[in-house]
């Protein structure tokens, strides 16, 4: 059984190298000049003045150079070209395929996305990988495994307990051959209902055969509000039992309890990386967060007024709270918890629980926008040179981050607030995730590297998005190469798609089959 799916996968592989190598010869760019750039490398150096020549999809030289005979030249007057940047928590797992053009992405300067993020992931991988080599997107893109799906695999319906050993050892089969097919690592949502029955043990035992394999482990941890520390303990304490890197998904401190503590928090994780864990972290950069309207009571007790009054208040009360989704009574979308409890002449501890009794009866999801975090937490987890910049958002997103965040950080945090220098702020976007990742010839400009480049006005680079107008394209961002091709050109998308599924070690999986 298992030879035999590893025999189609070698014939699917080869089908698709050679869907590969016709893509490549016809989308082969040509040679191409960019003057009077400023160079931004993506390592946090000082931008320095120079031209950069792209061919064959890579970056052929930097320096002073003089134009070839025939060759194409740019002049990048006023403008910074910088690596491509590398959004490492994405979520167009389902989105993108349906959107290949990726203008929200493009526009902010993204080449390549990761999806799979806290602890959900398409499954099987390489189905998923297989579509998009053979409806390549604008973009690249990586996959995680996510820790819930593996869980629900295993477990099926019967998840709200924790796991024996027996179901513990199939998910790290599962882990196994999502790894052979070219995961990133794992991924897990501890603080969401399907991982959150999962022990610690089960979360290492997974972890563990990531590692083997050269992945690492991002989690959205089991607590971001009251117990925010207890789970950032957790997290480390995977981190150092698997032997595994740990990427810190989006970290935040999300309730009037924990809020403010960034120092204590930072000190946490200095200790762990003193004591040599591989601890990096990513932050999006506004004070709301978008998640579903059950995340906002801990102890599960949804229809208990003294647990949702207790939940309500730790976020600072309903008006916090933004209903962005709900299918039973789409006229709530876009009001507070707050504002629909006095159009009902009912409490809000009465309206939150009314808003789950119709979710259940409706058998959807309903999602919820909060705003509960302090700008100074903020600043003080962007200002740590082990955070880097990502959009927890993607293609379709209803929280403005998934179109503003990048342009977001150049604009606002460096430009505006000078929370960052624009190259510290460009390598947490760039070099960052691509160490984290383990890729060596992305996330730098340097000689030799693929050429996914951006090209910024830095005086106007800026997000549009809002959360009335989530969507928004960003501006500033002038043009946008992957693997040397055009992608972005003066506001708009072209028609190349030279997107590549890109596994661990930056490998075009496509190619390496
Ligand atoms: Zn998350």
């Amino acid at each position: 059984m298992r030879r035999l799916s590893l025999f189609a996968a070698s014939l699917a592989a080869l089908a698709i190298s050679a869907a590969f190598l016709l893509r490549f010869s016809r989308a082969k760019p040509e040679s191409l000049l960019i003057v009077n750039a400023r160079i931004a490398d993506g390592t946090g150096a000082p931008l320095s003045k120079g031209s950069v020549r792209v061919a064959n999809g890579r970056i052929a030289a930097i320096g002073e150079l003089k134009p070839e005979p025939g060759e194409t030249t740019l002049d990048a007057r006023g403008m910074v070209l910088a690596p491509g940047f590398i959004d490492l928590h994405n979520h167009s797992d389902d989105t993108l395929a349906k959107d290949l053009a990726a203008e929200t992405q493009l526009s902010q300067g993204i080449t390549t996305l990761v999806v799979g993020a806290d602890g959900d992931s398409p499954w099987p991988l390489q189905s998923w990988m297989q579509t998009m080599e053979e409806h390549p997107a604008a973009l690249n893109v990586g996959l995680f495994a996510g820790h819930a799906t593996i869980r629900k695999l295993v477990m099926g319906d019967d998840f709200k307990r924790t796991a024996t050993e027996a179901e513990i050892q199939r998910m790290q089969e599962k882990m196994r051959e999502a790894m052979q097919q070219g995961a990133l690592g794992l991924s897990s949502g501890l603080e969401y209902e399907v991982g959150s029955y999962a022990s610690t043990d089960e979360v290492v035992a997974l972890a563990k055969v990531a590692a083997e394999d050269g992945g690492f482990y991002m989690t959205h941890i089991r607590d971001e509000a009251d117990k925010a520390f207890e789970a950032l303990k957790e997290e480390i304490a995977i981190g150092e039992r698997a032997h595994i890197p740990v990427e810190h998904s989006h970290i935040k401190l999300g309730t009037v309890g924990v809020q403010g503590k960034a120092a204590e928090y930072i000190k946490v994780i200095e200790e762990a990386r003193k004591r040599g864990v591989d601890f990096l972290a990513d932050c999006y950069p506004y004070d709301a967060w978008h998640s579903n309207l059950k995340v906002v009571v801990p102890d599960k007790q949804y229809k208990n007024a003294k647990s949702v009054g207790a939940a309500l208040a730790a976020y600072g009360g309903g008006s916090h709270l933004l209903i962005t989704d709900y299918a039973p009574n789409p006229s709530y979308e876009g009001r507070s918890i707050a504002d629909l409890a006095k159009a009902n002449n009912i409490s809000e501890v009465e309206m939150y629980i009314q808003l789950i009794r119709g979710e259940d009866a409706a058998h959807s999801e309903t999602e919820v926008i909060g705003q509960s975090m302090l700008e100074s937490d903020i600043k003080a987890f962007y200002q740590q040179p082990w955070v880097m910049v990502v959009s927890d958002g993607g293609i379709g997103s209803k929280h403005p981050r998934g179109a503003g965040t990048f342009p977001r950080v150049l604009g606002l945090y460096a430009r505006e607030k000078h929370w960052l220098t624009l190259p510290e702020a460009i390598r947490k976007m760039t070099s960052l995730p691509a160490q984290r990742l383990g890729w060596k010839d992305r996330g730098v400009l340097k000689q030799g590297a693929f050429a996914d480049l951006v090209l910024f006005d830095p005086e106007t680079v800026k997000d549009r998005s809002t959360f009335t107008d989530p969507e928004a394209l960003s501006q500033g961002v002038e043009k946008v190469w992957v693997q040397g091709v055009l992608m972005w050109d003066s506001g708009k998308p072209t028609a190349a798609r030279p997107g590549h599924v890109l596994g661990r070690r930056g490998v075009i999986l496509s190619a390496a089959n």
